[in-house]
């Protein structure tokens, strides 16, 4: 075993985490080789900074039951999501149904006119359409001319008797 094949192992067996047969190994290169003894008592001063002091048995009582507590906790989260996805279905389900039992009546009904458009109508007044319109003008302008003729026809009557 190399200096170089113990750069990670170092770290592991600070750690306490070699295996049985590794760490057969790097007792045995680090008894002859005074540079990874060195490297070894670094990582292990190290990693006794980080280390914590030992739980105390209220904190061990207390962090006992977080494994098993969050597991139920996702449990009951993943039941939930599950039952609100049942409902979720159930009312898309109910909705689609009562849309395809309505949309033929509502998209066959005819149009109706509102009541109030029904009751404002009237009947219009001849007259006053016929005055709208303007032909009453023509009307009597026609009548006024007739008029005139028939003037002129008398008058030419009256010329007619006096010559006779
Ligand atoms: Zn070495």
């Amino acid at each position: 075993m190399t200096c170089k094949d113990l750069d990670l192992l170092l770290p592991l067996r600070a750690a306490g985490a070699l295996a049985p047969d590794e760490a057969t190994h790097v007792e045995a290169h680090l008894a002859r080789c005074p540079t990874c003894r060195a490297e070894a008592d670094a990582d292990a001063a190290v990693l006794a900074l980080a280390k914590l002091p030992p739980p105390t048995e209220a904190e061990r009582r207390a962090t006992a039951g977080i494994a098993s507590g969050a597991l139920a906790a996702l449990r009951r989260a993943d039941r939930r999501r599950r039952t609100f996805q049942r409902v979720a279905a159930g009312i898309a389900v109910a909705a689609a149904a009562l849309l395809a039992v309505l949309a033929p009546a509502v998209l066959r009904r005819t149009p109706t006119i509102p009541p109030a458009a029904a009751v404002t109508w009237q009947e219009p007044d001849l007259d006053t359409v016929w005055e709208d319109a303007g032909l009453l003008d023509i009307e009597v302008t026609a009548a006024a001319a007739t008029t005139s003729d028939e003037t002129s026809d008398e008058s030419d009557a009256e010329i007619a008797s006096i010559d006779l």
